[in-house]
Order: structure tokens, then C-alpha cells, then sequence
């Protein structure tokens, strides 16, 4: 058998993370990649094992492109729907496995950085922020804990003392979402100017205390209606936040753009795209002014890189998402070390300081505001085998014949 003929698919669940899933692809020289994604992990589990296996067993690890046409433009769906979301932990897996046949690191597989380190920013979740199972109706907002890293507590009722803690670890960029619960009990259709200035407080006393040492985005998670969103986005133009975040669901370009020309803040969205093409939409439609997408959910490394090349090619920003797992954040900062115009690696310090470690080693290191990439191959990541033994690991695997 050819030595980079795939011989195995697995999937590990685990129920520490429910939402989390990893993707191992092994080939017949006993190279092993790691691939990653988030949010109904036993439902993507299924796509794997009973829609993609079956083809990706007996391949070439190595056609990568090949492999991305297959499953995303030939069995895939538009949007980044269970089928999207296997694939693109897929794609991971397939770059890193090729990073490992060859010892290179995913960024000089990608063909070299166009710069050695790259600004992370923190969002502000906790250390179980996202952690419970994908119920539909439910809010993240309650999911604080009072904890070091309990940054979700910390932006809506101390946000000086986060400024502050965070700036003494040398990052001097953060996002919060302060409006979530008013979008809630108002159903994004109003808010009033008492509302208004209550949820926009933590932006407005960080400004004020911490101006020119802390940037801050305002996350508004789509919640709202083009004129509450663009009200929300010209009260909150005094405090300069770096950008609003998904201020309307993306699925009307007219009313994104709508927002965009009615503020001066730039409008950043793309987490909830699903390859390359409604980016291409957004860009040649709207005044979006950054880009954003995530490896784990868009269409892996193979599609993130074009996305960013895309976003370069409108002469916009672009940064890589991470809310979500370790191989996420690795495989998208490999990217921006890349990428021509990327800005920032989103990470979540309570996240990367806390489970991320407890189930991975090999993570981009990330000292004084800065990322770089860890001296490994492929995007570094690892499972230690203490892990994997750990009861509360699942493995599912599926073999040529098995
Ligand atoms: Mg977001």
C-alpha cells in the first residue's frame, strides 16, 4: 500500500466539551493528522464516519485540494452546516498530516509568512463561555464563573479591572457584547436611550480610563434590526471601538450595508459564512471594512487561505476566528502569519490558559499581545495520550473494510 494512502478516520468527542470535535486522519506510513471542529459535535461525527470516510479511505492524504472539491462543491451545502463543518475539520486534518510527512510547520506549508508574529486580541468569555451543549433559544451570557479568567463577569460588571488585568499581560485589544441581553428582552426591534447607555457603559469606562492603551470591538452577534443596529453604532461612535461586530444577520446584504454606511466604525463580519463565495458577495456588495471567518467552520485551511486572499484583494483586513478549540486557533494563526492583510488572531485567554491545555499541548505561543507560531510541525496541536484515555473521551473509528 502506498505510504500516504489514508488507512483511518477517527473522531474523539469528549464530554468535558460537548460541542468539540477532532477529526484524526492516519495514513499507511503511520502519519497522523489532526483536524478540529465546533458545535454539535455527535451530529458532524455522524457526517464523518457515514458521509465522508468511505471516500477520503484508500485516497492520497496528500491531494488536499482534491479532497476540499470533493466533499465541499460536490457533497457539500452551502452555509456552514454540519456537512461544511466535517469537512473543514477534514481539511485540517489533511494539512496537518501533510505537515507531519514533512516536518514542516503549516505557515512555510502555506509558503512562508508575511510576517513572524501577529496581534492577538481576547474575547472576553469565561472559562465555561460556549461549553454547554448547542440548545436552540439558549443565551452565553450566564455562563460566568468567578475565576481568574472570568472576563465574561468581568466586561459587564468590572471592566476597568479586565482592562487593566489585561493590559498587565501586554494585550491591548479586546472584544465584549454587553448588548445581548437588551437584544433579548427587546428582541433587537428597540432599545431605548436609558438601555443604551447602560449597556454601552463598559466600552464608555474603558474608554475613559484606558484610552490609547486599550482598543475595544463591540460583538452584537447579529441580533438586531438595520435602524436599532445603526442607532447602537453612532452612540457608541464617542468611545472609537476598533469595530462592531455582525451588528445585523448576514443574510441580506443590503441591510449589512445599510449599517455600514450609517457609521463611521468599521463593521467587521464572516464567522457565520461558509466558504469563499458569500464573501466575495460581501465584499463586492457593502461597506464591510474587516473580515472574519473560522478554519473549523468555513471550509478548513484550504478555504480560510482564500478567504484571506480574497479579503486582501478588496483591500480589507482579515482575521481569524477563535471561540472555539485549540487546533481552531492553531490552524487559524498559521494562517495569519500567512495571510497579506491579516490583523489579528482572535484568542480567548480564559480558554487558552485553561482547557485548551488541559486537553492539548503544542499551542501558538502567545506572550505580551503577540502569537507566534510553536517550533512544531503541521499547526502543532497534539492530543496527549493521557487524554485520550481519560473516561470521558470518546473514539469512533472507521477503517478500509471496517
Ligand atoms: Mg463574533
Amino acid at each position: 500500500m502506498k505510504g500516504t494512502t489514508i488507512t483511518r478516520v477517527s473522531t474523539l468527542r469528549s464530554a468535558l466539551q460537548p460541542n468539540l470535535l477532532w477529526v484524526e486522519i492516519e495514513d499507511a506510513d503511520g502519519a497522523v493528522g489532526l483536524g478540529e471542529t465546533f458545535s454539535l459535535a455527535e451530529t458532524v461525527e455522524s457526517y464523518i464516519h457515514e458521509g465522508a470516510a468511505d471516500y477520503l479511505l484508500g485516497k492520497d492524504g496528500g491531494d488536499i485540494a482534491g479532497h476540499w472539491t470533493t466533499l465541499f462543491r460536490q457533497r457539500g451545502r452551502s452555509g456552514i452546516g454540519a456537512e461544511t463543518r466535517g469537512a473543514a475539520a477534514i481539511d485540517i486534518a489533511l494539512w496537518d498530516l501533510l505537515g507531519h510527512r514533512t516536518g514542516l510547520p503549516l505557515w512555510q506549508l502555506l509558503g512562508g509568512r508575511s510576517r513572524e508574529r501577529i496581534r492577538v486580541y481576547n474575547t472576553c468569555g469565561g472559562p465555561n463561555y460556549v461549553r454547554a451543549a448547542a440548545v436552540a433559544g439558549r443565551q452565553y451570557t450566564g455562563d460566568f464563573v468567578r475565576d481568574r479568567y472570568d472576563d465574561l463577569w468581568g466586561f459587564m460588571n468590572e471592566p476597568e479591572r479586565l482592562a487593566e488585568s489585561l493590559l498587565a499581560e501586554g494585550v491591548r485589544h479586546m472584544k465584549i457584547w454587553p448588548l445581548d441581553d437588551i437584544s433579548v428582552v427587546n428582541q433587537g426591534l428597540h432599545i431605548s436611550a436609558a438601555e443604551l447607555r447602560t449597556a454601552l457603559a463598559p466600552l464608555a469606562r474603558i474608554h475613559k480610563a484606558f484610552e490609547g492603551e486599550m482598543e475595544v470591538a463591540l460583538e452584537m452577534h447579529g441580533r438586531w434590526t438595520v435602524p436599532v443596529a445603526s442607532k447602537i453604532a453612532r452612540a457608541a461612535e464617542p468611545y472609537q471601538p476598533m469595530w462592531i461586530e455582525d451588528p445585523v444577520k448576514l443574510d441580506n446584504l443590503r441591510a449589512i450595508d445599510e449599517v455600514c454606511r450609517a457609521t463611521t466604525i468599521p463593521v467587521l463580519v464572516g464567522e457565520t459564512q461558509g466558504s469563499r463565495y458569500p464573501y466575495r458577495e460581501i465584499l463586492e456588495r457593502t461597506g464591510v471594512g474587516i473580515i472574519m471567518s473560522d478554519p473549523c467552520w468555513t471550509g478548513g485551511v484550504t478555504e480560510l487561505r482564500r478567504i484571506a486572499d480574497l479579503a486582501a484583494t478588496y483591500q480589507r483586513a482579515f482575521t481569524p476566528h477563535d471561540c472555539t478549540g485549540p487546533i481552531g486557533l492553531a490552524a487559524g494563526a498559521h494562517v495569519a502569519l500567512h495571510a497579506e492583510t491579516a490583523i489579528f488572531q482572535e484568542f480567548v485567554r480564559a480558554f487558552y490558559h485553561g482547557w485548551y491545555r488541559e486537553v492539548s499541548e503544542g499551542l501558538p505561543v502567545i506572550e505580551n499581545g503577540w502569537l507566534s507560531a510553536a517550533d512544531r510541525p503541521g499547526h502543532g496541536v497534539t492530543i496527549p495520550d493521557e487524554v485520550r484515555k481519560r473516561a470521558e473521551w470518546s473514539t469512533r473509528t472507521s477503517r478500509k473494510g471496517a
